[in-house]
């Protein structure tokens, strides 16, 4: 008899990527038995109704004819220019071949790491992450260092502490700005340290600020290119969230910096994306009109928008409860709330968002699925209306009164 040598790659068994795991699973079975759940675990715009602007939908439909060849690796050229366009005018000097587009920016998540890793490398990725950024790391054979953004500094990093965390291994710092999972946003000043130490270091930067639009509140967002100046950066933005179009699979990837340190690591994704051949070709005729035509997240995230609307809800949720404690989100589409006091003694944050699944037919995603330490925090997103968000938070305060009295 044959031996089985179908096994899967080993690391497998350490990544995790739990926004669509195992209660997301549990929640199609219950759907499936005819249960009617509020799905609150992935960021997915168009699953509450929003839709990519109509200049993006006619940039596609008007350009589609005649998209059907391969396009050059690293993207349509005019795509190109356009992002290059929008990285100078926010300060950062670059042409359209700094410029890799692809299937998301996921896919040049994994790209960019693969160029970069050999094995035992270590990539300093901040705590909380966005999973797919350490799942990343471990599938091109790096090693995930996690800084810590604690809940008690605002989830802002700590220079120092990334300082520490260096050694000879590390290649490279992973900031997400606005984060993903906490809605933190970055000042300049702790900015300009960080890229301090990238250029002392001999680091790249790799900021992920596909939300870099989305911001409430007086919130603002400092790009961190211009600021690195030589210091090879890489800044991934994309049409998924801040154009809600995230089924499209369009993001990018622009390499800044000294050209004489970035040329290997240049050749290197230029090689991977050749290997892929190219990304989605509809999908980057939306690209100038997203970058150069009319703004519509503004006006969302703005008092009577429709997200600032929601971010309001999920405050108020909070405030209301006996349980919860939160630090508001200045950005992205996402809260971290904590759960404090008694409900919060031998409080387990995957038991917490199975019971509210089983109980209270909501669905969120456990903190400790963004890898961070504790396990008093769950993500929310505020992408519903903000009168469903408000029933949201009525369900899990029944949750937390039921843990405060165990
Ligand atoms: N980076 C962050 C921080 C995200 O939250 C997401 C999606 O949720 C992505 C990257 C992936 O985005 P894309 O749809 O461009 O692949």
């Amino acid at each position: 008899m044959s031996s089985n040598r179908l096994q899967t790659r080993a690391r497998l068994s350490e990544v995790r990527y739990e926004i669509r795991g195992e209660l997301a699973r549990r929640a199609r079975d219950l759907e499936s038995q005819g249960r009617t759940l509020i799905k609150l675990n992935i960021g997915n715009p168009g699953a509450f109704g929003f839709r990519a602007p109509e200049h993006l939908q006619r940039a596609i439909t008007e350009g589609i004819s005649g998209t059907d060849p391969y396009t050059h690796q690293q993207g349509l050229p005019a795509a190109r220019e356009a992002i290059a366009a929008f990285h100078r005018d926010r300060g950062t000097d670059v042409t359209a071949d700094q410029v890799f587009i692809g299937n998301g920016v996921s896919e040049l998540i994994d790209l960019s790491l693969r160029a970069l890793l050999n094995p035992g490398d270590e990539v300093l990725l901040p705590s909380p992450d966005y999973p797919l950024w350490s799942a990343s790391t471990i599938l091109n054979d790096g090693r995930p260092v996690y800084y810590t953004c604690a809940p008690e500094n605002a989830f802002m990093p700590d220079p120092a502490g990334i300082e520490a965390l260096i050694t000879p291994r590390t290649r490279a710092i992973v900031l997400i700005n606005p984060n993903n999972p906490t809605g933190a946003t970055y000042p300049r000043a702790l900015l300009e340290q960080i890229v301090d130490i990238a250029a002392r270091h001999g680091l790249l930067l790799m900021c992920d600020e596909i939300y870099d639009s989305i911001l409430y509140d007086g919130a603002t967002f400092q790009p961190l290119a211009p600021l690195a100046g030589d210091v090879p950066c890489l800044s991934f933005g994309g049409l998924s969230k801040v154009h809600r179009a995230c089924g499209w699979r369009v993001g990018w990837a622009v390499l800044s910096g000294d050209p004489a340190r970035t040329g290997d690591f240049h050749h290197a994704m230029d090689l991977l994306g050749a290997l892929r051949l190219c990304s989605n070709v509809p999908g980057q005729l939306a690209i100038h009109a997203a970058l150069h035509g009319a703004d519509t997240i503004s006006a969302l995230c703005a008092p009577g928008g429709r997200l600032h609307a929601a971010r309001q809800a999920v405050i108020e949720g909070v405030a209301a409860s006996a349980h919860m404690q939160l630090v508001a989100p200045g950005g992205s589409m996402f809260a971290f709330p904590a759960v404090v006091g008694a409900a919060a003694v031998g409080f387990d944050d995957h038991a917490f968002a199975l019971e509210l699944l089983e109980t209270e037919d909501v669905l969120v995603v456990p903190g400790s699925s963004f890898n961070v330490v504790y396990r008093n925090h769950f993500r929310i997103t505020l992408l519903p209306e903000a009168a469903q968000l408000a029933e949201v938070f009525r369900r899990i305060e029944r949750v937390l009164d039921r843990s405060a009295e165990r």
